[in-house]
């Protein structure tokens, strides 16, 4: 479910009126129904990390197909679908089994610091109407108990992290619409070696 509120909710104060610290319980790594997506950004701070080229990437990843007439998953719609092999699909990382991330071991995020941005910005989601940035939940307390802990959430800390997740998104976006159109074989391996090759994705 995806809540959205004005970053004005709460106009004469620097904080909006939500309370949030993360505690590092590792839930919102674990949810099985919760995909996590990932921009041209993220694959290349990743691969960077890791010293990953395409293949250590892929293994990394699935690509969720969009088939027939089924609807685009909440918290998905404005996320692009890449042209591949076998359809048109979202980029995510991998889960395992049982739900869990890839990159969770130990309860751990294995690549903290280079998390993608879905997770570094979670519970919050962003989207900009009419100019303005719109921010909402994508999860509620019962998936994140750090909702409603600490201290009131600041403004500007929704308005940088926002800001930054709505530009990476907006460079994958065109990046993948580029890809949809080009004459060649899509296939997601050539997907992921043109994004480790786009200078687009190194600012
Ligand atoms: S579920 Fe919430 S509190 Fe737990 S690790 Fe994720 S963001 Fe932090
Ligand atoms: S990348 Fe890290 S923070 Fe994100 S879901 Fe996986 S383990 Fe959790």
């Amino acid at each position: 479910m995806v809540i959205f509120l004005t970053a004005g909710d709460s106009k004469n104060s620097d904080s909006v009126d939500l309370h949030f610290e993360c505690i590092m319980c590792g839930r919102c790594c674990k949810v099985e129904n919760l995909v996590i997506t990932v921009t041209g950004t993220d694959i290349v701070r990743i691969a960077r990390v890791l010293d990953f080229g395409p293949d250590e990437i892929l293994k990394a990843l699935d690509f969720y197909l969009l088939k027939g007439d089924r609807a685009t998953p909440e918290g998905m719609r404005d996320f692009p679908l890449v042209t591949t092999e076998k359809g048109p699909a979202y980029m995510a990382l991998k889960k395992m089994e049982d739900g869990s991330c890839i990159f969770l071991k130990d309860n751990k995020c294995m690549i903290h610091p280079v998390r993608p941005a879905v997770c570094a910005s979670f519970p919050f989601s962003f989207q900009r109407k009419s100019g303005e940035l719109v921010w909402g939940l994508n999860a509620m307390k019962d998936i994140c108990p750090g909702i409603g802990l600490g201290n009131a959430v600041k403004k500007s800390y929704l308005e940088a992290v926002g800001t930054e997740v709505l530009e990476n998104l907006s460079i994958y976006t065109d990046f993948v619409k580029d890809w949809n159109s080009i004459n060649k074989r899509h296939t997601v391996r050539l997907f992921i070696k043109s994004i480790l090759e786009s200078p687009v994705f190194y600012a």
